[in-house]
């Protein structure tokens, strides 16, 4: 019997204040998009990088508006977003190199959402022999330099791809 692999499980579990959303911060904060590791924005959702990846180059696709269930995303909004994903997939696979990607959604804490009042869409670069690296250490990854030249990258390709 094999479990769905979901390497996505607990992004952000660590964030300090819960009473907070902090997908919501970032919506409403376009001019800390650098700082927050935004890739794109527009009226509908925005990209940011997960700052707790389970793989380098691990982004979200987020909706700006504060939903726990994805039924109650206009379904024009949630085409959109699956445009953009599928746009991300690109981005990943050739400026990345990604040899596979996981895209996919905890809807619910009990799904795993580490975020679950407010839904995001997960993209993550996959290589071959990956597996056992991400497992090892996903869960204490640290906020560096390799991070920042990761978002630098994809960032300056952004537009190209989402825009
Ligand atoms: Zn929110």
């Amino acid at each position: 019997m094999q479990y769905f692999y979901a390497p996505w499980r607990s992004e952000y579990h660590t964030n300090k204040d819960k009473s907070k959303c902090v997908f919501c911060d970032i919506s409403q904060t376009p001019e800390k998009d650098r700082e927050n590791k935004v890739l794109f924005r527009d009226e509908i959702c925005f990209i940011v990088m997960n700052l707790y990846p389970y793989n380098p180059g691990h982004f979200m696709v987020v909706p700006h508006r504060h939903l726990e269930a994805l039924e109650d995303l206009p379904p024009n909004e949630w085409q959109h977003i699956a445009n953009l994903a599928q746009k991300g997939v690109k981005l990943l696979k050739e400026e990345f190199r990604a040899q596979g990607v996981n895209i996919g959604m905890n809807l619910g804490a009990v799904a795993g959402a580490g975020i679950s009042d407010h839904i995001h869409l997960h993209l993550i670069p996959r290589f071959f022999g990956d597996t056992n690296f991400i497992t090892t250490i996903a869960k204490s990854r640290v906020f560096g330099s390799d991070f920042c030249a990761i978002y630098e990258k994809l960032l300056a390709k952004s537009s190209e791809y989402f825009g």
